[in-house]
C-alpha cells in the first residue's frame, strides 16, 4: 500500500518528516485529526529498527490521541511525534532544540509533551524553541507529574464499573488484583486501600513490590499469577496486549479497569470479554487523566480544577457502559463510536 493510501484510509491530516544531518535529527510528527483542537501528543524517542516501524508507531499513537482527547471531551486533536534514536546515546541538546524548531514551524497545530525516552529536562530544551509544549515539570504553571491524576481517573472509572455491575460504586470489601506496582498503581492503591478494598499486587521489579508492601501492606503474588486471582476486579497497570485469547480464559473477575495502554491484544478480545460477562473499561477512556491534567495548563493550571475534571471519567465510563449494554456491543467499540461521533458532530457544525 502506498503512503497516501495508508494515511488517507485512517484520515491523517499531516505527516511531517524532520531531518537535520548536522545534529542527527530524524523525527516524524503525525497530526491525525485537529477537528476538536490542536493536535496534541507526546514525543517518543526510541531506537526503531527501521524507519517503517517509526512511521507505523507515530501513525498508531497519533490516532490513539485523537480518540483519547475526543472521548474525554477535550478541545484537543490527536497527534504524536517520534524521534528515531537511542535516548541513552543519541540525545543531545542540539537535537532537542532542532526538534523544537520543527514543532514551532507548525505554529500550534501540534503541541508536544513527554513520552517514552523524553523527560522533563529534554522538554525544557524543546521549550526554548517553541511555546507549543505541555507538561514540563518544575516550572511555573506546570501540571507536574501526571501519574497521580491518571490514578485518580482510573479509580473513578473503576467505581463507575462497580456501580454498573454491583449497583453501588463503593469498592469496600472488593478484592482487586493490580498488575504492575509503578507510579500509577502506587497512587491508585492508596485510594483503594482507603476505601476498604482488599488489594493483591504483582510486579517484576522487587523494588516496586517492596515499596507497595511497605506503604500499604498489600498481598503480593508472582507476576504470572496476578490475572488469574480469585477477585472482583483486575486492574492492569503494566503492559499492553495483556487481554488476549490465553489470559482471558484465566480471568475470574467481573471487571477489568486499569490504566495500561492498549490492553486488548485484538478487538475480538473485547468481544470475548463481553461474552464472558466481564465489564471492560476501555483503556484510553479510563486512563485519560494525564492528558486531561496537562490540558489545564492551557488556561492556567489549577490542581483542584484538574482533579475535578479528571473525576468526570466516572461519567464517561458510565456513559460507555450504559450504551454498550443497550446496544449489546463490546465497550471498546462503543467508546470508539462515541469518540468518532463527537468529531463528526463538530465537523457538521463547522460546515
Ligand atoms: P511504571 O513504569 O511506573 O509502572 C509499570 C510497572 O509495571 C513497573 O513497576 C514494572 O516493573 C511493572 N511491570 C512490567 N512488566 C510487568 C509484568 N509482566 N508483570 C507485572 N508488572 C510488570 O508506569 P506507570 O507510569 O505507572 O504507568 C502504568 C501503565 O499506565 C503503563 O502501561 C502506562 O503506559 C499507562 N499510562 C500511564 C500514564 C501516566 O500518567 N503515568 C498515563 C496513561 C497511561
Amino acid at each position: 500500500m502506498n503512503l497516501f493510501e495508508r494515511i488517507s484510509n485512517d484520515g491523517y491530516e499531516q505527516i511531517v518528516f524532520c531531518h537535520d544531518k548536522d545534529v542527527g535529527l530524524k523525527a516524524i510528527i503525525a497530526i491525525h485529526d485537529s477537528t476538536l483542537g490542536p493536535g496534541t501528543g507526546g514525543c517518543r524517542m526510541y531506537p526503531y529498527a527501521t524507519e517503517d516501524q517509526a512511521l507505523e508507531d507515530v501513525l498508531r499513537l497519533s490516532r490513539g490521541m485523537t480518540y483519547k482527547a475526543s472521548i474525554s471531551g477535550l478541545k484537543l486533536g490527536g497527534a504524536k511525534a517520534v524521534i528515531i534514536g537511542d535516548p541513552k546515546k543519541d540525545k543531545t541538546p542540539e537535537l532537542l532544540k532542532r526538534f523544537g524548531q520543527y514543532v514551532e514551524t507548525l505554529k500550534g497545530r501540534y503541541i508536544t509533551a513527554k513520552d517514552v525516552g523524553i523527560n522533563g529536562d529534554d522538554l525544557a530544551l524543546v521549550r526554548r524553541e517553541t511555546n507549543h509544549v505541555l507538561g514540563i515539570e518544575g516550572v511555573a504553571g506546570s501540571s507536574g507529574d501526571p501519574s497521580p491524576l491518571t490514578a485518580w481517573g482510573t479509580y473513578n472509572g473503576m467505581k463507575a464499573c462497580a456501580a454498573h455491575v454491583w449497583g453501588t460504586s463503593s469498592l469496600k470489601g472488593k478484592r482487586i488484583a493490580v498488575q504492575g506496582l509503578g507510579y500509577v498503581s502506587f497512587s491508585l492503591i492508596g485510594y483503594l486501600v482507603k476505601e476498604g478494598a482488599s488489594v493483591v499486587g504483582a510486579d517484576v521489579d522487587p523494588q516496586a513490590v517492596a515499596r507497595a508492601q511497605k506503604e500499604y501492606g498489600i498481598d503480593i503474588v508472582a507476576p504470572n499469577e496476578i490475572l488469574a486471582q480469585d477477585c472482583d476486579i483486575v486492574s492492569p497497570n503494566a503492559l499492553g496486549a495483556i487481554l488476549n485469547n490465553l489470559s482471558i480464559r484465566e480471568l475470574k473477575c467481573k471487571v477489568v479497569a486499569g490504566a495500561a495502554n492498549n490492553q486488548l491484544a485484538t478487538d475480538e478480545d473485547g468481544a470475548e470479554l463481553m461474552r464472558r460477562g466481564i465489564v471492560y473499561a476501555p483503556d484510553y477512556a479510563i486512563n485519560a487523566g494525564g492528558l486531561m491534567n496537562i490540558y489545564h495548563e492551557l488556561d492556567g493550571y489549577n490542581a483542584e480544577r484538574a482533579y475535578d475534571h479528571v473525576g468526570g471519567i466516572y461519567k464517561t465510563i458510565e456513559d460507555i457502559l450504559v450504551r454498550a449494554k443497550k446496544e449489546n456491543q463490546p465497550t471498546q467499540r462503543i467508546a470508539d463510536r462515541m469518540a468518532e461521533e463527537r468529531i463528526q458532530n463538530a465537523k457538521k457544525k463547522r460546515s
